[in-house]
């Protein structure tokens, strides 16, 4: 069983309430596709200060996620006929934070929860 803890955009909380996010778990679909099982641990939305975000995946670690995952909405954005690209997301510098996320946690740090764009392979980091 993977415990997920999600990062959502602070920019499209108002807009979307994780329906997607949560059947892609529930399902082990799409981000999830490589786990078994999944449940989710937790939800935050990510912040513009580094030592919040940091602070934030901790708790989520001490509430029993063993994985963080970034909704894809973060680093993606979608077109008008609402197909997924990546590139021109909400958040910049995703990257730069899970990197640093993972050395600092130990939690490996996965880019992407639902509607992948097309041939997006999906992208993890790992403490080295
Ligand atoms: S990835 Fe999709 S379902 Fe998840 S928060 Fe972003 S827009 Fe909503």
């Amino acid at each position: 069983m993977k415990n997920i803890g999600l990062f959502r955009c602070r920019d499209n909380e108002n807009n979307c309430p994780l329906t997607s996010c949560i059947r892609s778990i529930e399902g082990c679909r799409q981000g999830f596709a490589s786990y078994e099982q999944a449940r989710l641990v937790g939800v935050f939305s990510l912040q513009t200060s580094l030592e919040n975000n940091l602070a934030m995946a901790d708790i989520l670690k001490q509430k029993g996620a063993d994985t963080i995952h970034f909704v894809t909405c973060a680093f993606c954005h979608k077109d008008e006929s609402k197909t997924w690209h990546l590139g021109k997301g909400f958040f910049e510098g995703l990257d730069e934070l899970a990197k640093t996320i993972t050395d600092q946690t130990g939690l490996p740090c996965v880019k992407g929860s639902a509607h992948l764009p097309n041939n997006y392979q999906v992208e993890q980091f790992n403490s080295q």
